[in-house]
């Protein structure tokens, strides 16, 4: 191996204090995956499998340093006892058989339980049942197989209360009546999302690119939009709901709107351009780790093995207070809430490492 790769390694893993990367490969059955570790002073790193068909190793190697980390964050600041860890499998889906996820499961267990993993793009139930077949590491099952399910319930009541404590610290209301929400991608999470927004009144825009998505909605105060139409109208709050990166240096120039919070995990791509726009255009960004966290309260009752739905929604609720925190911190110090939302994360995991 060159010097310059490993040095380069290392360099990355020092850029945010990361613990731990850890290279799985099995060349007969076509196995190559990256197991994440950004920290575990908190507990156990949890975060979930991705399999990507990668351009590169590389970006394979920045999606999970980026991604374990933010999982560190989110897991912080919805007061979990969890750490931050994420893995990715690289390679085309397809690739995926029973013999593939045990070998891939056989690495997870040898971690130990310092990573528990879970279900993310491209990994299915079926994948999750199947890994624990081979490890107790892993969270996110099926109710009947002992987990709490399906996690997008929590996730959209986490987000729909943040957009709520947002609108409480910049109105003195938290009423969403009449606000006009544009929710980008209408999936499981974007779907539930719209049904609490429809039940208080609000206005909603909706797009997402596969219509039968939105074939289940009607109404007054519910507009479908085409594709060419997301940027025409100026909104209270968007809300990305699909996948990461939609809050981009093109976009930011078109988006009109007061309030940015939705479930979509990465939402920002193009940092600096992006966050400097924000400001520009004060426009209030409600962070994704901080308002999707519902899906992280899920499986950690169930690594706990406290499996109780009602726990998770109490327990999610917070996020409205947490949100009042990270933009009183933003305002009290002068900075984006990003930036606030990540200072309060890294202010608790240094708390208990000093301990
Ligand atoms: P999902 O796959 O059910 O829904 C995503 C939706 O986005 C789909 O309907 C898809 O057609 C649509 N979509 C994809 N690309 C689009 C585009 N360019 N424009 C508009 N729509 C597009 O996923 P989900 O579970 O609803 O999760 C949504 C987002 O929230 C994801 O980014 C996910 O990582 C994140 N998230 C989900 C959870 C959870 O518990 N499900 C938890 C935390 C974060």
């Amino acid at each position: 191996m060159s010097k310059d790769l490993t040095k380069s390694i290392f360099e990355l893993l020092n850029k945010n204090d990361h613990e731990q990367l850890v290279y799985c490969c099995d060349k007969e059955i076509g196995l190559k995956a990256i197991i994440g570790i950004h920290n575990t002073a908190l507990g156990p790193a949890m975060g979930g499998t991705r399999m990507w068909n990668y351009n590169s190793e590389e970006e394979a190697l920045n999606d999970v340093v980026n991604l374990s980390m933010a999982m560190s964050y989110k897991s912080s600041l919805a007061g979990l006892n969890a750490g931050g860890g994420k893995a990715v499998i690289i390679g085309d889906p397809k690739i995926k058989n029973e013999k593939f996820i045990k070998r891939y499961a056989e690495f997870i267990n040898d971690l130990n339980g310092k990573y528990w993993t879970a279900q993310d793009v491209n990994m299915t139930s079926g994948d999750i049942i199947n890994i624990k077949k081979t490890t107790n590491y892993v969270v996110g099952l099926p109710k009947e197989h002992g987990g709490l399910g399906d996690s997008s319930a929590p996730t959209a009541f986490g987000v729909y209360l943040g957009m709520k404590s947002a609108m409480m610290n910049m109105t003195g209301s938290e009423s969403l009546e009449g606000k006009k929400i544009l929710v980008l991608g209408v999936g499981k999470v974007g779907s539930k999302l719209i049904n609490y927004l429809l039940k208080e009144g609000s206005l909603v825009y909706a797009y997402d690119i596969d219509p039968k998505n939105l074939n289940v909605f009607s109404g007054t105060n519910i507009k479908i939009l085409q594709e060419d139409m997301i940027y025409s109208n100026e909104y209270d709050i968007f809300s990305p709901c699909a996948l990461g990166g939609a809050i981009n240096k093109d976009s930011i120039d078109k988006i009109r709107c007061k309030v940015i919070a939705g479930a979509a995990n990465n939402q920002i791509a193009d940092e600096e351009i992006v966050l400097n726009k924000l400001k520009e255009k004060k426009i209030i960004f409600i962070p994704d780790f901080l308002i999707n966290a519902g899906g992280i309260i899920s499986v950690y009752h169930e690594q706990i093995g406290d499996i109780n739905s009602q726990k998770v929604m109490d327990m999610t609720s917070n996020i409205y207070d947490k949100v009042t925190d990270v933009l009183k911190f933003s305002q009290e110090n002068d900075t984006s809430t990003y930036n606030a939302a990540i200072q309060l994360a890294k202010n608790r995991i240094h708390n208990i490492s000093e301990k």
